[in-house]
Formats: structure tokens, sequence, C-alpha cells
């Protein structure tokens, strides 16, 4: 039986999506590709309010978060760390041969906008990445007021991974000044994993022209210049895109406000939950993801033998990330899924509970 997927990604796509990928092929380079990658993109800028351009990667997010640290660094990067992902971030730039520093908080706070402040004021730092939603603690840092210190420092490029929280929260990129942000589609975007989103801005692309060894795959310069066609330096994942295109239409039809709104509805309806049965958010009072709830499992049930038993009802939810792996679970509310799904899976949770 299938299991309906209440993970932080990938998360369960709608049949009609999961069939346009089934469309016959085309070549990339082809005036009907031109068509289909102009429509997604257009379609992403609404969804991002932003004027910016959009690069549609074949990868994963981790791919164009590298690109981003090779194309938008070249003097110090300040990385900002609470959690596995950011901390992938950092990796990233070290791997890369940047000079990172990183700014650590523990894991389950968000990043304030007065610690970045701090940092930034020493004038070493050129670029600054952060995970907006954290999906390994589920926090959600405040992007508002940290965009607001960012405008403070108009050199300093702003790059953001929404890997996990794009398509089910609001970002208004250009209002925000954000640089740099990115996705990939198996998350909130509710599509099969293998491609990936960036808005970048003119400034983001000024940056790079500065920068040396930018690599190859991910040569903002070069995917720029297909970009100009609407096209892709190398041959896409063209299937991905047909179904991008898609559930963009989908998204757009649904309303963006709707869509937050939803995704907001079943965070909060998810906390209410688990604060009744006795359970304690894993994330800072005041940051709680709206896509992803990270739950201290303070009952120390096996969520193993949570899932066991999910199985046999055809659901799963995650564990906890890394060495919170017992100590906490998440459940994923995000993309496609609907109250009525969370009401179903949390009933189950509490069958599971009261045996
Ligand atoms: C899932 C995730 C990533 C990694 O994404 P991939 O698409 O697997 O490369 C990065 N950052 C965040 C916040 C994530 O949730």
């Amino acid at each position: 039986m299938h299991k309906r997927l209440f993970i932080p990604g990938p998360t369960e796509v709608r049949k009609s999506n999961l069939e346009a990928m089934a469309t016959p092929m085309i070549g990339h380079r082809f005036p009907e590709f031109d068509v289909l990658f102009k429509s997604t993109v257009e379609k992403v800028q609404k969804l991002l309010y932003t004027n910016n351009i959009i690069f549609v990667s074949t990868s994963s997010s981790t791919g164009l978060m590298e690109g981003a640290m090779r194309n938008c660094v070249s003097k110090r990067v300040l990385s900002c760390v609470n959690g596995a992902f950011s901390k992938r971030w950092a990796q990233i730039g070290e791997a890369n041969g940047k000079e990172v520093d990183r700014l650590e908080v523990e894991w389950g706070k968000a990043i304030k906008p007065e610690m970045i402040d701090e940092k930034l004021k020493t004038g070493k730092y050129d670029a600054i990445s952060i995970a907006l939603n954290e999906t390994s603690t589920g926090v959600y840092s405040p992007i508002t007021e940290i965009a607001e210190v960012m405008k403070k420092y108009p050199d300093v490029i702003f790059m953001v991974d929404a890997v996990s929280c794009m398509a089910g929260t609001k970002i208004e990129v250009d209002k925000l000044g954000i640089d740099v942000v990115l996705a990939g589609v198996q998350k909130a975007f509710a599509l099969p994993p293998g491609l990936a989103v960036a808005a970048i801005s003119e400034k983001a692309m000024e940056k790079a022209k500065t920068v040396e060894n930018r690599g190859y795959y991910f040569d903002f310069l070069v995917m720029k210049k297909y970009y100009d066609k609407w096209e892709t330096p190398a041959t896409p994942s063209i299937s991905h895109i047909y179904a991008l295109d898609k559930q963009m239409s989908y998204i757009l039809e649904e309303g963006l406000d709707n869509r937050f709104n939803r995704h907001l509805k079943m965070a909060e309806y998810t906390r209410n939950w688990a604060k009744e049965r006795g359970f304690t958010m894993f994330s800072e009072e005041g940051y709680h993801s709206p896509t992803v709830s990270c739950i201290n499992n303070t009952k120390g049930f096996k969520v193993g033998d949570l899932n066991a038993f999910l199985a046999e009802k055809g659901a799963v939810i995650s564990n906890g990330y890394g060495t919170l792996k017992e100590k906490t679970f998440r459940i994923a509310h995000m993309g496609d899924t609907q109250m009525s799904n969370m009401e179903e899976l949390l009933s189950w949770i509490d069958e599971f509970l009261s045996k």
C-alpha cells in the first residue's frame, strides 16, 4: 500500500502532476520548449513576487546552494547555522575553498536580526547564507526583520535557502531584497525530486561577474546566457518542467494567499494537537515553521513503532534529524496536503498513543 507522505520531503504528489511527467518528449532546443520554459518561469516569478530571473536547475536544491556559494562569494561569507541544512551551506562554502565564518546558535533557535547586524558591521563579509525554514528543527527565522538589517549592507549578497517553505509561505523577494533564494520542487511545491528553482537578483549577477572559478554546471553567467533564450545550458529534466508548469497553474488557481493560509492553519492545528497531548515544541516559541512541526518526543515512544502503526493506515511521518532521531518527531504539513489529511493523520497518532 502507498503511504501518504507527511515527511518534510519528498511530499505527496497529485496524480495529474505525475501524469504531466509522462508527457511525450520534446527537444530542449525546440521552440516548444522555450514556450514551456517561459510559461513556467513567469508563474514562479508570481509565486515569489519578483521580476528577478528564475533559474530552473536539473539538480536537487543542494546543487543551487553550491552554485550560489561559488558565484556570489569572493571575500568571506557569514553562514548562519541553526540546524543541519544551514550547516550544509557552510560546509559547501568550505568545500569550495571559500572563507566561511559560522554564526551558530543552538539547534531549535532562530537566527535573529541583531546577531547578523553585529557580524556584518565588521565589514568582513560580502555574502551571507541562511536557511529560512530549518527543516531539521522546525524553525522559521524572522525574514522580514533580517531583510531590514540587510538593507543597511547593500554590498553583501543575501542568500536564502527556502527549500522547505517556498510555495508554502509568502516570500516577497523584491520587497525583501533577497539576492538568491532557492528551493527544490519535492517539498512545498509537491512535485517529484530532481528539479530546483532559484530567483537571482541583478546584484547577484553583477557580483558573479567579479568572481573567479564559478565552476561549470552552475555558472550563473552561462545559465543567464541561456535563460535569455528561455533555455538551459545542459539538457534539463523536461518531464519535470512539464510538471512544474502544471503545478504552478494549480498553485495560482488555488490563490497564493489561500495556499499560504492553508499552510499556517495546518501548522497551528498540528501545534495545538501536540500541546493538548502534553507534547512541547522543539522550535523556539514565536518561530515555529509553517510547513513542518518538530515536536519533542516527551512520551518517549519509538518513532519507528509509530510509523509501523501508521503504515497500516497508509501514512508515514518523520523521525528527528541526526542526533534528534528519537528525541523529536517531525510532521510535515506542506505542499498539497489538506487540513482533512492532517485531521486524519493526527487521529491515527491519537489511536497509537492510547494503546
Ligand atoms: C531538503 C532541504 C535541503 C536539501 O535539499 P535537496 O533538494 O535534497 O538538495 C536543503 N535545505 C533545506 C532547508 C531542506 O529542507
